[in-house]
């Protein structure tokens, strides 16, 4: 049985995000495998509200003192989460693969990975690739549209992109994630 680096007592299996980890049901931190915080981080399924209420209910602080690693007890090094207006850090074992969050900080590490542009990018053009797949002839009109665009990004492109997205969906309800 594993125990919290923070406060010693089992930590629980649970499933977030799809994804298992160990939970501490005291201080409500997390010990994640570091490939699959990589992935929690990228593909968050809940919502900007539901995370950020995590965020809030969750985080006590970051946990400054040195840390073991719950499974082989070497010392955890320190690695910095960034998240606009934190100074956070989360606690690694290299040897086992595992990364330490302390309480609401997963949720503020989603967080922050929402709020870069590539990452709002990415999901605006899927949900309306998804909403366009619905209507295969804007769906062929969208995609030569931009095709037709010039290669190197600049502001004129962005801009123009947007306003053709704008125009292309204003049948459709969708929501902004912002
Ligand atoms: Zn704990
Ligand atoms: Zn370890």
């Amino acid at each position: 049985m594993r125990h919290c680096p923070v406060c010693n007592v089992p930590l629980e299996p649970v499933i977030y995000e799809t994804h298992r980890l160990w939970h501490c049901p005291q201080c409500r931190g997390d010990l994640v495998d570091l490939s699959r915080y990589k992935a929690i981080r990228r593909l968050p399924q809940k919502s900007l509200a539901e995370l950020e209420a995590e965020a809030r209910e969750g985080f006590a602080g970051d946990t400054a003192e040195s840390l073991r690693c719950p499974r082989c007890h070497a010392s955890m090094s320190k690695r910095p989460l960034s998240v606009p207006g934190f100074s956070l850090n989360l606690d690694v074992c290299e040897g086992c693969s595992l990364v330490w969050l302390d309480g609401g900080e997963l949720a503020m590490a989603q967080l922050a990975h929402q709020a870069t542009p590539g990452f709002r990018d990415t999901q605006e053009m899927k949900r309306r690739a998804e909403a366009l797949s619905a209507d295969p002839e804007r769906k062929a009109a969208f995609d030569e549209a931009v095709a037709r665009l010039p290669d190197a990004p600049n502001p004129f492109k962005e801009a123009f992109r947007e306003a053709l997205w704008d125009a292309l969906f204003s049948r459709y309800p969708y929501r902004i994630l912002r």
